[in-house]
């Protein structure tokens, strides 16, 4: 993943006081699987339980030790090996798969050297180290720790320590009298998406950005170090990259087409996603002798880390040049995709995806996810083979350059749009997995349908059902996905093309290791997943997702959630902004809220009567069911953003991964912007209206029925 989630962020997952009993199958009106007759229940889930039974921890070891023997960064040999792998094994199994390949702007570095000049000299070393316990860290082929899509640049300034570079902590420096106009900013990681600090400093007048990553937040202040234990030595460093995704993920040259040999393509000064000032990530072995050379106020304790110095503001006596230099050459991206036909509903598709491409080496981030997904293509081609034919066509997709900013899921979004609008039912996406618990996020018209089937995929730690677990129960409300912001492949499904999607992983138990060189099967069999339990039961999970959605005869939305959903978010506004006019927005939630009941009456009559429907009348209601997603997007785009076409959510343009619900609304009142407010309220009141347009068209295709 791009970005690293918060352990807050994880979700709050929480199962159901008022939804039917765990044990399936009930009564008559027991609506256990979402979407399926209760004639057709029991060999539903028989079915799935042998699906489960099939996915073997030792099968997605072995796809991960393969992939993550050598480097494999988007781009280069080793990524386009990984491709084939996956590929040949697609096909092994008797799917059919094939690459598509894109090409995009990614830049890999040519130099990079960092000096402090004053008051003492020091030459920064820039390299991670060769652990002997770990013979990955010694492979050739690495891509040396940098930030992608930070300019060449050679400039020298004083240093300004601002904390984790976010907007409020210039304006705790500019409290303290101090001004970072023409200084070096050096920054530590967390807190918000790495993007956003070098965004922030050159918004302030920096001249360069260093980004270190301090023992406190994810090194020896938090456990032991690699190779005793998962934290981030010394010497380790985040890769990633800083391209503005909160404008648009994807190509910088190519925002909203798809970016293929000979397509066209915007000069470099033209891209809107670059960063201005030069920007290197660094070790905290290398910022220490910068901090300890500072002078200047004393930071607020809150922004002290765990290193043996006190920590000062500045601005110097330290000082540093910088000189870093970029090979900017349109180098390819490889997606892996492989199909089963649907029979039933050909024409409606349900997508699972997971990236391929990794800094490094990769065996957590993201091999662990794209294993586990190698393993559900082989679950479902042994079903297909022992006769079973999904009704819905499954997309399996293993995604290049989603570390450089979604590139690969990006093109083919773009690529294959219109198609999707016409045939895309959900898409679900998984990235790194580890030991933990189960975070799911996503649209919430599938909150019951995750809910539901969260009864039958056991957790690997407590050998219950996922909705058993404490952390489960303990909220009564229900299941609630956390929505979704950015950090993985799902922002082109949702936010540009209006796909209703998931994203899912276990994991929260932390570490280090994230993009850097030590992220390696070594260190993953140690302390990501020893046994592969986590990554088997992603499998379980994801197969018996892409089943369910596959053969469900009616799909499983529901929108009780999404008003809920929809309503919390106007509450939270209205709350921070008591004078917000969002009159029509509540307007237009009371009709969706009708239309949620009617749809939901209709689905029970319709059930209670256990009517038989037409196949055509059935593939007519599944069509107006995929387009109610689609109806909460505005061609006109966010403002200043017009590539994100989702009304419910975007990713904040001062968080990068977090999300902003009611985007439009909500920064146009956060940056005190009135007009733009009722504006961008008009706006999602007329996505709201849309989208119980489509509802009630569903109901109605079901009351004629
Ligand atoms: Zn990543």
């Amino acid at each position: 993943m791009i970005l690293r989630p918060l352990l807050s962020s994880v979700v709050s997952l929480s199962l159901l006081a008022q939804s039917p009993a765990p044990q399936p199958p009930a009564g008559p009106a027991n609506l256990f699987v979402r979407g399926f007759p209760e004639s057709e229940q029991a060999s539903q889930m028989e079915r799935e339980r042998k699906a489960r039974d099939m996915a073997q921890a030792e099968r997605i070891r072995t796809y991960m030790e393969r992939m993550s023997g050598e480097p494999h960064h988007a781009g280069s040999p080793g990524s386009r090996a990984v491709a084939e792998y996956a590929q040949a094994l697609f096909r092994e199994w008797g799917l059919d798969a094939r690459i598509e390949t894109f090409e995009a702007l990614l830049p890999y570095p040519t130099s990079r050297q960092l000096d402090v000049t004053a008051p003492t000299a020091y030459r920064a070393k820039l390299q991670e180290p060769v652990i002997p316990e770990d013979k990955d860290s010694a492979d050739v082929g690495q891509l040396p720790p940098y930030t992608a899509y930070s300019p060449s640049g050679d400039v020298t300034g004083q240093v300004v320590y601002a904390n984790y570079g976010n907007q409020e902590d210039y304006e705790t420096l500019k409290k303290a009298g101090v001004d970072v106009r023409g200084k070096v900013v050096l920054v530590r990681y967390g807190n918000g998406f790495r993007g956003v600090k070098p965004k922030i400093a050159a918004q302030n007048g920096a001249i360069a950005c260093l980004i270190y990553s301090d023992p406190k937040d994810d090194g020896y202040y938090r456990g032991d170090v690699y190779p005793k234990g998962p934290f981030r030595p010394p010497q380790g460093v985040q890769r990633g990259s800083i391209m503005d995704m909160a404008i648009h993920p994807g190509d910088p040259l190519s925002p909203g087409w798809a970016s293929e040999k000979g397509s066209k393509k915007l000069g470099r000064e033209q891209a809107k996603t670059l960063v201005r000032i030069p920007t290197l990530p660094i070790s905290y072995g290398d910022a220490a002798p910068i901090l300890r050379a500072m002078g200047g106020p004393l930071t607020p304790e809150s922004w002290r880390g765990a290193m043996a110095l006190t920590y000062h503001m500045g601005p110097g006596p330290a000082a540093v040049r910088l000189k870093v230099d970029f090979d900017w050459s349109v180098k390819p991206v490889h997606n892996v995709i492989a199909v089963i036909p649907g029979t039933q509903f050909k024409d409606q598709w349900v997508i699972l995806g997971n990236h391929h491409d990794a800094w490094v080496h990769g065996a957590n981030d993201p091999l662990s996810g794209a294993s586990s997904l190698l393993e559900t293509g082989r679950v479902l081609a042994r079903l297909v083979k022992s006769g079973w034919k999904p009704k819905r066509t499954i997309v399996l997709c293993l995604w290049d350059g989603e570390e450089f900013g979604m590139v690969g899921s990006t093109e083919w979004v773009e690529k294959h749009k219109a198609e999707l609008e016409q045939k895309a039912v959900a898409y679900i996406n998984t990235d790194s997995n580890s030991r933990g618990t189960l975070g799911v996020g996503g649209s919430p018209a599938f909150e019951q349908f995750v809910g539901n089937l969260l009864r039958h995929v056991k957790d690997p730690g407590t050998g219950k059902a996922l909705a058993e677990t404490p952390q489960r129960r303990a909220n009564a409300n229900g299941l609630r996905l956390s929505p979704l912001g950015s950090g993985s492949d799902f922002v082109s499904f949702l936010d540009h093309a209006g796909i209703p999607s998931l994203n899912l992983g276990f994991g929260g138990e932390g570490g280090g290791l994230y993009h850097s060189v030590y992220d390696t099967f070594t260190a993953y069999q140690k302390f990501g997943d020893p046994d592969f339990s986590y990554c088997r039961a992603l499998t379980q999970l994801t197969t018996t997702m892409a089943m369910r959605l596959a053969d469900a005869p009616v799909l499983p939305h529901e929108f009780g959630d999404l008003t809920k959903a929809v309503r919390s978010y106007v509450e939270e506004i209205q709350k921070e902004f008591p004078n917000a006019d969002l009159k029509e927005v509540n307007r237009q939630l009371t009709r969706l809220s009708t239309a949620s009941r009617a749809f939901d009456d209709e689905i029970r009559g319709v059930r209670r009567r256990s009517q038989a429907i037409s196949p055509e009348k059935l593939t007519k209601l599944n069509q107006a069911l995929m387009k109610t997603e689609r109806a909460l997007l505005l061609p006109q785009g966010l403002p200043g953003r017009e590539w994100y076409k989702h009304q419910l959510y975007a990713p904040g343009l001062y968080t990068g991964y977090g999300v902003k619900t009611l985007p439009g609304v909500r920064e146009a009142l956060e940056a005190g912007r009135t007009e733009e407010a009722a504006q961008q309220a008009a706006n999602v009141a007329k996505a709201l209206r849309n989208c119980a347009a489509q509802i009630e068209e569903a109901a109605s295709l079901l009351r004629g029925i």
